[in-house]
């Protein structure tokens, strides 16, 4: 347990749009009280926050029920505004927050060992997740005023990245960025994106940075086809037509899935994948998912998951973005309606990510 560096105002309240039980998704404006900052701990005043399905999936309440008002929102970005005596970041830094906000802070288990933090049965998520750090409370998330974070959870965002553009980075560029690394996407790569959307758009655009020999957007809607080219697609599959599904048989070595939908059909997407390849999950769908086996056997198909990416990926891939260029198409909207703007994601309106962007959050860095 961290020493707090200083006596703390116990009246301190953060401000935010919580999910609430039966809520049927609408956010309500609530406050809560923060945990004391601790020595290696940063106050993080938010300009924007990106938002994903996963904040619509829990507000919504399709991953369970909600028990208590919970604030979502895990792709935060802000300016520093306190720092404990030991933090790696200064006051004034512009940050960035994803998927967790911490994991071991001592003694590492065997993940953060390895550096994949991720997986640390210690780690906790941005948001309404109990810390395991033996300091109580629950995390809450970017759609807020403030947020508090340990400081190596937090990530400086170089100067060439804008900060509605940054926020994106933290879920939907991390998700992507890091199966493409792990699968080894490169030149002798035909890739594959089933859903072009947050994460579809910025798969391509990384796949073209890599590379890849083909890279080709999977998507239900047609009118996705001239843009996703753009981003990096060099073919497109529209999966309502079944020839186009048909053509693509046994031709993609990795795939990532962002499409979550229940409605997915899971053996035509694997019809399409080659010999020896990898169908990567990346969504979380509500349902469970179904396929026949066949081409699994038949064609050495894996299907894998991959779940966000190690602290190290994250600043590999900031670097990597700025070097190549790839940006995440964002529509900013204010916090204030930030219930209207869930409302557009749940209904797959976003072209192609909205970000929430704070009142007087207008900066340098816009
Ligand atoms: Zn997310
Ligand atoms: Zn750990």
């Amino acid at each position: 347990m961290q020493e707090t560096t200083k006596a703390e105002d116990p009246s301190a309240t953060f401000t935010g749009w919580a999910a609430v039980p039966n809520g049927h998704g609408i956010l309500q404006k609530w406050s809560y009280h923060p945990r004391p900052l601790t020595a290696d701990e940063i106050e993080i005043k938010i300009s924007h926050c990106g938002i994903c399905g996963s904040d619509i999936h829990f507000s919504s309440e399709g991953w369970g029920p909600i028990t208590r008002p919970a604030i979502p929102g895990h792709e935060i970005v802000g300016t520093v505004v306190k720092r404990g005596d030991a933090a790696i970041h200064q006051v004034g830094d512009r940050v960035g927050v994803g998927c967790i906000v911490a994991a071991c802070r001592k003694d590492p288990c065997e993940w953060c060992a390895k550096g994949e933090d991720q997986f640390c049965e210690h780690m906790t998520i941005t948001f309404n997740a109990p810390y395991k750090d033996g300091r109580g409370g629950i995390s809450e998330g970017g759609f807020a005023d403030r947020v508090r974070v340990y400081g190596d959870y937090a990530f400086k965002i170089p100067s060439a990245i804008s900060s509605p553009e940054a926020a994106s980075f933290f879920c939907a560029g991390i998700t992507t960025y890091t199966p493409l690394k792990r699968y080894k996407a490169g030149p002798n790569t035909r890739l594959g994106v089933i859903g072009i959307g947050g994460l579809g758009h910025m798969a391509l655009q990384w796949a073209r940075a890599m590379g890849c020999k083909e890279v080709v957007a999977i998507s239900g809607r047609d009118n996705k086809r001239e843009e996703a080219m753009k981003f990096g697609a060099t073919k497109f599959i529209n999966t309502s037509d079944k020839e186009q599904i048909k053509a693509a048989a046994k031709s993609i070595d990795l795939c990532l899935c962002t499409n979550a939908s229940k409605d997915n059909n899971w053996d035509e997407f694997l019809s399409m994948m080659a010999p020896l390849s990898q169908l990567v999950l990346l969504a979380l769908p509500e349902v469970p998912i179904s396929f026949t086996g066949s081409h699994l056997v038949n064609q050495d198909v894996a299907i894998i998951g991959c779940h966000l990416g190690n602290k190290a990926d994250i600043e590999e891939m900031l670097e990597f973005a700025v070097k190549h260029n790839v940006r995440p198409k964002v529509e900013k909207r204010p916090f204030e309606e930030c219930n209207e703007a869930c409302k557009d994601v749940h209904a797959g309106k976003p072209r192609y990510r909205i970000v929430l962007e704070m009142d007087g959050a207008k900066s340098e860095h816009q």
